[in-house]
């Protein structure tokens, strides 16, 4: 094809992702690739992106703070740090006490999300998180709670949501089912019981879980890594059609990073190098502003490790959210996913005035409203 008739098929597709709606399935594998390989072609994509997402909420970022509840994973996700076969790691559960004075601190400092993160644990109780989540709306009045604690059935959401909990992160790893065994082991047989100790992920039980949580009524986040060993771009393209039917109010998504102590991290490939990473995340970030103009997208950790300044890079690109992190510090380095992972900017002043310094350099500024998801 020549340089007018792509130029022309893409603007084509941009109009296209602009309306919502994808292009067809053939096209997205060539336009991702030109999107992590054309540094023009991602500007522009970027700039689109930024011009809806300013339109939508201004020149805001919405702060979330992160507690890292615990280590304790029933998974063996191979790409995770914190996967339950990984024994060079100090395994931690958050008291309650340790968890509401993360959330008063931030709430003094501003915060009006809290996300309770951690691996996937059927001994973290449903009491045990209800109370939680009661105390942090009844004492820090007018705060949003996110789980992020993977799959716990219909029942423990059911209560979660009852107790007050307003949004859940869930992200799908892979819409395709072939990939997502890939990345997570093939589980045994399905006992039906999401809180059953030996139970492990899979991914019929992940793409119901997701419906679960919207069906309650959560505000839903879905998600990807992106450049795992093995990904191709036709797997991100069944990530973007999937996430373009399922509509989720969030998507997290941002690079794999590898960890040394997990199958994945000793696997390395050629494709995915680091420079295509970063361009690849961006331009997702990009078409998932297209595609949903008031999603709630983060600007991840995962970015900010893979590049210095990446979270602004990320704001740039579209992404209207940063996650700082509360957690106590000893949590921090022991939530250890991947290598490397910077976690700052929540707990300390000056990480938080060192955010908004760098948010305003580039002419954001932080909203400290509970930021829900609102169409518009
Ligand atoms: N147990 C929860 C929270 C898991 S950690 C759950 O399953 O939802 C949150 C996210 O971190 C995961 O969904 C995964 O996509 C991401 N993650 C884990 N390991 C990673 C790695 N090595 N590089 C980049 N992201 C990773």
């Amino acid at each position: 094809m020549d340089i007018f008739a792509i130029v022309l098929k893409l603007d084509r597709i941009i109009s296209d992702i602009f309306s919502g709606k994808l292009p067809e399935k053939a096209e997205l594998p060539e336009l991702l690739l030109r999107l992590s390989e054309d540094g023009q072609l991602l500007e522009s994509f970027s700039e689109r992106a930024r011009n809806v997402s300013k339109r939508v909420f201004g020149n805001r970022v919405f702060l979330r703070g992160l507690i890292e509840i615990g280590n304790v994973c029933r998974n063996d996700c191979y790409y995770c740090g914190i996967r339950k076969s990984n024994k060079n790691l100090r395994r931690y559960v958050l008291s309650e006490d340790e968890i509401l004075s993360c959330c008063s601190y931030g709430y003094g400092e501003g915060f009006r999300t809290f996300v309770l993160q951690g691996g996937e644990n059927p001994a973290i109780g449903d009491d045990f998180l209800c109370g939680i989540i009661r105390k942090i709306k009844k004492d820090l009045p007018g705060s949003a709670v996110t789980l992020s604690l993977g799959e716990r059935g219909m029942d423990s959401f059911r209560k979660l949501r009852q107790a007050g909990a307003d949004r859940y992160l869930l992200r799908h790893e892979s819409a395709d089912e072939e990939y997502f065994y890939r990345l997570h082991p093939h589980p045994g047989v399905e006992t039906g019981n999401f809180m059953d100790d030996a139970a492990v992920t899979n991914h019929a039980r992940r793409m119901a879980s997701l419906k679960m949580l919207k069906a309650l009524g959560y505000q839903t986040g879905a998600g990807f890594m992106v450049g795992a060993p093995g990904q191709t771009l036709e797997h991100i393209a069944a990530d973007l059609e999937f996430i373009a039917g399922f509509r989720p109010q969030m998507v997290g998504i941002g690079p794999y990073m590898p960890h040394p102590d997990t199958p994945l991290g000793r696997i390395s490939d050629g494709f995915w190098t680091l420079r295509r990473k970063r361009m690849m995340t961006l331009g997702l970030l990009s078409i998932l502003r297209m595609m949903d103009p008031c999603m709630l997208l983060p600007s991840t950790t995962a970015l900010n490790t893979l590049v210095p300044g990446g979270h602004y890079e990320g704001i740039l690109a579209g992404a209207n959210v940063i996650m700082p992190n509360l957690s106590p510090v000893y949590a921090r380095k022991a939530y250890d996913l991947y290598s490397g992972k910077v976690a700052d900017g929540g707990e300390s002043r000056s990480g938080l005035n060192d955010l908004k310094m760098k948010l305003e350099a580039i002419g954001y500024a932080i909203d400290w409203s509970r930021g829900d998801y609102i169409k518009i």
